[in-house]
């Protein structure tokens, strides 16, 4: 049998921090399972870590307050401080590349050995494209757990309905459930707070500076402009705001007087709900592959 040639290794963190602890024995590791997609080979390592309360370092380094994102398909992500996060930087190139091979699959003979070919070339691309995704996903959830106190999100289905329907919107909704699952783990281990707005919640259709509502917003407007207040945003961005306010206002009224669960709605507020197990700092979470940042 002819062994595949071991290439590049890639991993989504920095590894230091997990090999120094299995050398030293303050991580186990429990098993690896070996997969194969599209021609390429992949080891993904259960470790079992003691993990530490995030401690006074982590949250010095946390400049960011609340932080409310709206996630995309043209754009990775915008945030509500109006920072832009773009798709991976090679992510345009492989999709050119699909659609190249997916003409010249077209255009071959079926059952031609040519056919099987592009075949195949189509399938590495897809491959491809899944890892850019989700290696841009881990990257953008490990930066908004590590320097934010509280994260807010959008819930499911809302989003890619509202914006772009030509963009496979299957695509913006595993993207967006992969973005929560990722918030939920990683926020436990930052110690910090992953929230997630009402799915009704009209983030994208309501003014962030006075509360009007757009009972309409096309498609294709990819600004919001209020002729109530006279604000003029970029769709994305006035809807990260939109995020980042919900929770403000619920989370200063109940700041004092916190019971875990304990939410106290602002007038005319739609609720955020937190996630489970995601709501404390002084969590103790049971497994990272990196250990607190300390
Ligand atoms: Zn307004």
């Amino acid at each position: 049998m002819k062994l595949p040639r071991i290439g590049r290794v890639k991993v989504h963190d920095p590894m230091d921090t997990l090999t120094d602890r299995l050398a030293d024995g303050r991580a186990r590791l429990l098993g690896a399972t070996v997969s194969r997609t599209a021609c390429r080979w992949f080891v993904s390592f259960t470790v079992e870590v003691e993990l530490a309360v995030p401690a006074g370092p982590t949250r010095r380094q946390r400049t960011g307050g609340t932080v409310g994102v709206d996630l995309g398909v043209k754009h990775l992500a915008v945030f509500s401080t109006g920072e832009t996060v773009e798709n991976p930087k090679h992510l345009a190139g492989s999709l050119r590349r699909l659609r190249t091979a997916s003409r010249a699959y077209a255009r071959s003979k079926p059952g031609s050995a040519g056919r099987r070919k592009h075949a195949a070339r189509i399938a590495r691309i897809h491959g491809r494209i899944a890892h850019q995704r989700r290696d841009g996903l881990h990257k953008l959830t490990t930066r908004l757990a590590q320097s934010h106190e509280v994260v807010v999100v959008e819930d499911l289905h809302v989003a890619g309905m509202v914006r772009n329907r030509r963009l496979a919107r299957a695509v913006s909704d595993t993207g967006m459930a992969e973005v929560r699952r990722q918030l939920a783990y990683k926020t436990a281990w930052y110690g910090s707070t992953l929230i997630i707005a009402d799915r009704w919640y009209p983030s994208s259709k309501t003014c962030s500076g006075c509360g009007w509502r757009n009972p309409s917003l096309p498609l294709s407007d990819r600004m919001f402009t209020c002729p109530s207040c006279g604000l003029v945003a970029d769709r994305d961005l006035n809807a990260a705001v939109n995020l980042r306010n919900l929770v403000a206002a619920s989370t200063s009224e109940t700041r004092n007087a916190r019971g875990a669960d304990r939410k106290t709605r602002a007038s005319g507020q739609v609720a955020a709900k937190r996630e489970p197990g995601t709501a404390t700092a002084d969590q103790t979470g049971s497994a990272s592959p990196q250990g607190e940042a300390a």
